[in-house]
């Protein structure tokens, strides 16, 4: 019996050979029509009435059967791009390199994907390739079976038709789900030598919906992680981004560490997370993120690339400090330096750098806490977020307590509180305030104290 069981789980996983697809039925599935937006079901409709067909597919399908609410739906067909967009008013081709149409249902806009060909061998169809084997192009339509076997994992290449409410699955995704297995279609090692991002979906999809990574597509990961340097640093920045908003970043992060990814990824990463106090504060960093995701809040990818790379400027920037050159200056040749290092790597967006540099550049403003400078700090337009940034750093033991507990006071406290909460001007500040709480020298003379 235990043979029979185990023959049935792993017997009959031939990825890229079913060419019969498994029909499951409403009630082998559970999936309802209603669990579909509506601009998706009338999509759908529109096309299957012109005789094309049409199914909801990828991500939508499987976090719907893991009982999670998919963030979009998306639409696969037979039916051409202009084919398609002759079905809809409000419709537009987008992409050049492989054309998917953009349907306004109302407020809702749905991707729709006509079917992709296979490049494998078999097909005779050759993909253009770099010299490690990632697939340069992949623009040219197909089957459904072909569809299907050019999807990452057996969980995203299920299709659901919420006109029959059945599954189309060709690879037993649905089996692998209740398993809670994410495994390849076809073979782990090619799969990711045509696409190493792979590697990084592997890693998410698994702790988004808590699978275990199916041992054939693990092991290759470790040998198989420095792939991903050659993956266009644009691509990689959407990537990391989906991976670290996933409200599972902090498991993601544990994951890419364990399989040694971390390195190719981000180059800082591990430099930071064998400092202890980095680690901690990103860390710290990454579960408030999660925490927010999971509330439904929404989170800013500056404040996120801002904590990640903080302690990187850190090191660099206080031995500059240590050497006497001028804090704020050697702070702003700090911020472009680390940030161009990344930049080689991550392509992060104009935007983006922008908003990470306003939320450094603030810190040491934290630190003036006399005169007219607090308030200052208060006008400024990234206040909120480089005042949770300083808390972070509090939290994570970096930054004295006292000058976070500081700002929320002063933050809470009304006109005259806070005028009354301001240190005596900067100049020798600390010294005149240490000055002032201690009583005189007996012999008369300033108590002058150590720096
Ligand atoms: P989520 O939307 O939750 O991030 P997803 O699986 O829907 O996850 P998308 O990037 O939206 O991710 O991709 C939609 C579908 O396209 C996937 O479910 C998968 O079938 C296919 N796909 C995406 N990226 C790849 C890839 N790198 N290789 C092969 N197939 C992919
Ligand atoms: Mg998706």
């Amino acid at each position: 019996m235990i043979r029979k069981f185990i023959s049935r789980v792993f017997g009959r996983h031939h990825p890229g050979k079913h060419s019969e697809p498994a029909i499951l039925a409403a009630a082998q599935h559970g999936l309802q029509r209603e669990d579909i937006s509506r601009g998706c079901r009338r999509t759908i409709e529109t096309l299957q009435e012109n005789g094309y067909q049409a199914y909801i597919v990828g991500g939508a399908v499987r976090d719907l059967l893991a009982g999670l609410t998919p963030k979009d739906f998306d639409v696969a067909t037979n039916a051409t791009p202009e084919q398609v967009r002759h079905c809809f008013r409000r419709s537009r081709i987008i992409g050049r390199r492989f054309q998917i149409v953009h349907v306004s249902m109302g407020t809702e806009i749905i991707e729709v994907t006509t079917f992709r060909g296979h490049h494998g061998e078999e097909s005779g169809n050759k993909a253009l390739t770099d010299e490690q084997g990632r697939v340069l192009r992949d623009n040219v339509f197909g089957s459904q079976l072909e569809d299907a076997a050019r999807r990452d994992f057996t969980v995203n290449a299920l299709y659901y038709d919420p006109t029959s409410e059945t599954i189309v699955d060709y690879h037993h995704g649905v089996a692998d789900l209740r398993q809670k297995t994410l495994r390849m279609i076809g073979d782990p090692k090619t799969r990711y030598r045509e696409d190493p991002v792979r590697m990084l979906r592997a890693v998410r999809l698994a702790a988004k919906l808590s699978l275990s990574i199916d041992p054939e597509a693990r092991r290759p990961i470790r040998e198989m992680g420095s792939l991903i340097e050659n993956v266009p640093p644009s691509r990689l920045f959407d990537e990391m981004l989906k991976l670290l908003t996933s409200g599972h970043a902090v498991r993601c992060v544990r994951e890419l560490r364990e399989e040694g990814l971390h390195h190719g990824l981000l180059p800082l990463l591990d430099v930071i997370l064998d400092q202890s106090l980095g680690e901690r504060f990103v860390m710290l960093a990454l579960e408030s993120t999660d925490r927010r995701v999971r509330e439904g809040k929404p989170i800013s990818p500056g404040f996120l690339f801002a904590t990640l790379f903080w302690h990187e400027v850190l090191a660099k920037w206080e031995p500059l400090k240590a050497r006497g050159e001028p804090a704020i200056p050697s702070l702003f040749l700090t911020m472009d330096e680390v940030l161009d290092v990344q930049a080689e790597k991550l392509a992060i967006t104009r935007r983006i750098a922008g908003d990470i540099k306003e939320i450094w550049a603030l810190q040491p403003r934290f630190e003036q806490r006399s005169g007219k400078r607090p308030y200052g700090v208060l006008q400024q337009p990234r206040f909120k977020a480089g005042y949770d940034f300083l808390l972070l750093r509090v939290e994570s033991g970096e930054v004295d307590q006292a000058v976070g507990e500081w700002w929320t006071a002063f933050l809470a406290a009304s006109d005259e509180g806070r005028a009354a909460m301001l240190l005596p001007a900067a100049s020798g500040e600390t010294r005149k305030r240490r000055r002032r709480r201690r009583p005189p020298a007996d012999n008369g003379q300033d108590a002058t104290l150590p720096e």
